[in-house]
């Protein structure tokens, strides 16, 4: 006897379970979109022990005819695609016909689910894959999925589940998600007796970011509105042998395809360590694709540092045609038909609205989250590899300045260890997880005594319509330096803060790019050529980029064996720092320039210039100079960061001022 045997069907079962059941979320996924799919505008998701225990769905949608809710269980069995051309234009969520047995072989589950075609409804009983009972009873119209014991008899699976917490996260996080896609529907999320999500129907989704993340974390937000862009698609191809049966010929497809795009991207100053806080929906369900996670760092190219990644919601829609969604088990990966065009819309779309809105950072958020949201955990993100991101290295980091010595300091307290540090992870950080702690709870309260007249409220109509745009940054008044590397500002609506090393940063580096576009960058002629050594990495780099560093001012030739010569430098670029941002350039050629495109080698090139050639922080500026840059930097295409992604300026806002004296 041989001994290869057909497995029995039971076995078989799970172990196709295993692909698409992989923990309590996936169940929550599948049956949520099953609801999402049968047209429900109200979801209940109750889960217990994070979902190991109980999990249970209801939903208000079609529910199932009697016969239906017994073919469901079947293996590919789904009402959702006919034949194998359905499978090019899916536009539900599910389409395999796989969730509902592959869930009721590791679990017992009970359906409850009545279609509004029918007068009475069915209960279907499966435990471990088994049909325990199919019963006629009364229902309301709708369906209800209830699992219990998930993975009772898999003992295998259910050891590689985490903690109840943990898997609570993944759930929260999903059902979460779920809801911002779908403003107009109702969404509960209960986990034992506590309420994690709870969200009515709004007409927007601004209005569904708020009532999850509260108004706070939405002031950090810029909403991108609707981008819409078009693809011409050639005509299609007809062989010539065909042209001339034209009877045969299949109706022709649209010429072009509009591709839609809308959500919330962070401001450059909201710098996460990870990918987890992006979430990208592809005709509103929830994915994870490289290519899109790609456009966003593009969009988000020299206005944060190289590895953090903002907070993004971003919505993507396009015809059904233009995306296969049957790559993965899961769902969750899709592919586009027209990658590159999709890549650069949706990079483009972000960075235009970026530039667009040029947001302000401002200081102390507060948030009033949904205790769902602030689960940071997401099944999505997590499941990426290569997510870790690497520290930025220190020399990226200006060194610090000992503000104890050098000179100029007058009437300015020595601080002998004051040491002024960018901060290891840029200034103001969007901390869904961290629970909201207004500044008032934090004082003390004081002796109440009585308010004398001047300490009464500010006149309301003296209170300016708070502007958080860097807009207002050419309005500012500078009053003066702080520790000589900062300048104070007062503006209509508050008080600011700017960075005069980067702010000066900022303006050259796009002056540089801007000559570099118009073939006229300033060079000046060196007395002496500059010889310098190569190794043989950064000799294979400099044939690359030899073109490029010419063109932004860089004259330079081979000369002899790894060695250059550079006769003229940029204008910017001091004779005494020459060298140094030639080593610079060269080092990171040789690390960072290989994978790196002509276009962002220019900007990066453009950038060492910038930075070697701004003004120093610790450097006196008269009011003159001041009031110079600022005027400067507003006028720049993105006065939001500098090119390597550190904040220009902050905002301390009137209404935070007023706020904090007790004058609103
Ligand atoms: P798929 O969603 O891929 O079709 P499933 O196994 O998830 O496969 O579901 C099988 C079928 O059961 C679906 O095609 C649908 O007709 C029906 N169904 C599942 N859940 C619901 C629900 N909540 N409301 C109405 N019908 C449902
Ligand atoms: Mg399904």
């Amino acid at each position: 006897m041989g001994r290869i045997r057909v497995l029995p069907d039971q076995v078989a079962n799970k172990i196709a379970a295993g692909e698409v059941v992989e923990r309590p979320a996936s169940v929550v996924k599948e049956l949520l979109e099953n609801s999402l799919d049968a047209g429900s505008t109200e979801l209940r998701i109750d889960v217990e022990s994070g979902g190991r225990r109980l999990i249970r769905i209801a939903d208000d949608g079609c529910g199932m005819l009697r016969d239906d809710a017994l073919l469901a269980f079947e293996r590919h069995a789904t009402s959702k695609l006919r034949d194998v051309k359905d499978l090019l234009s899916i536009a539900t969520l599910g389409f395999r016909g796989e969730a509902l047995p592959s869930i009721a072989s590791v679990s017992r589950l009970l359906l409850e689910t009545r279609s509004a075609d029918e007068n009475t409804g069915t209960q279907v009983e499966i435990a471990g894959g088994k049909l325990l009972r199919c019963d006629e009873v009364a229902l309301a119209r709708g369906t209800a999925v209830t699992v219990r014991d998930l993975f009772f008899n898999v003992p295998a699976r259910k050891k590689f589940l985490r903690s109840d917490q943990t898997e609570l996260a993944h759930i929260a996080s999903l059902v979460t998600h779920y809801s911002l896609a779908h403003p107009e529907k109702t969404f509960r999320l209960s986990s034992g007796a506590g309420e994690l999500l709870a969200v009515t129907p709004v007409g927007t989704l601004r209005e569904r970011v708020f009532q999850v993340f509260g108004g706070h974390i939405l002031e950090e937000l810029v909403d991108l509105g609707t981008r819409e862009q078009h693809l011409e698609l050639p005509p299609p191809y007809v062989p010539p042998s065909e042209a001339i049966a034209e009877f045969r010929r299949e109706p022709e497809e649209p010429s072009t395809q509009t591709f839609r795009l809308s959500g919330f991207v962070s401001r450059p100053q909201v710098q996460k360590g990870n990918r987890n806080s992006i979430f990208i929906f592809v005709n509103r369900r929830l994915i994870r694709d490289r290519l899109l996670l790609h456009s966003i760092s593009s969009a988000y190219y020299n206005l944060m540092p190289p590895a953090s990644f903002p907070f993004a919601l971003l919505f993507l829609e396009c015809d059904c045609n233009e995306v296969d969604v049957n790559v993965h088990p899961s769902k969750t990966e899709v592919r586009f038909r027209h990658q590159s065009f999709v890549h650069d819309f949706v990079r483009d779309a972000i960075r235009e609205r970026l530039i667009e809105t040029r947001p302000a950072p401002a200081f102390s958020p507060a948030a009033n989250v949904q205790p769902g949201a602030r689960m940071p955990y997401s099944e999505f993100s997590q499941m990426l590899v290569g997510q870790a991101s690497p520290p930025v290295p220190d020399s990226d980091l200006p060194q610090p300045v000992n503000f104890g010595e050098g000179e100029g300091q007058a009437g300015m307290p020595v601080l002998p260890d004051f040491a002024l540090r960018p901060a290891a992870g840029p200034a103001p950080r969007l901390d869904f997880s961290a629970p909201a702690i207004p500044l008032t709870d934090v004082v003390p309260s004081p002796v109440r005594l009585r308010m004398p007249e001047t300490h009464g409220a500010f006149p309301p109509d003296a209170l300016p319509v708070s502007d958080t745009s860097l807009g207002a940054l050419s309005d500012l008044r500078p009053l003066g330096q702080l520790h000589q590397s900062f300048i104070i500002a007062a503006g209509r609506d508050g008080l600011w803060i700017v960075d005069q090393h980067v702010a000066h940063e900022r303006i050259l580096f796009e002056r540089v790019l801007k000559q570099r576009a118009a073939g006229n960058v300033e060079t000046q002629r060196l007395l002496m050529p500059l010889i310098v050594q190569l190794t043989p990495g950064q000799q294979i780099e400099y044939a690359r980029i030899a073109d490029e560093l010419n063109a932004i001012g860089f004259e330079s030739e081979p000369f002899g064996n790894r060695t250059i010569a550079v006769t003229a430098a940029p204008a910017a670029v001091g004779p005494a720092d020459l060298e140094k941002v030639l080593g610079e350039i060269l080092e990171t050629a040789e690390a960072e320039f290989r994978g790196l495109s002509l276009e962002d080698v220019r900007r990066s090139l453009a950038a060492s210039i910038a930075c070697h050639a701004a003004i120093k922080i610790n450097t006196r500026l008269d009011h003159a100079k001041m009031e110079w840059l600022l005027r400067a930097v507003a006028a720049t295409d993105c006065p939001m960061s500098c090119p390597h992604g550190r904040p220009i300026a902050l905002q301390y806002s009137m209404r935070e001022i007023l706020k904090a004296f007790h004058r609103i």
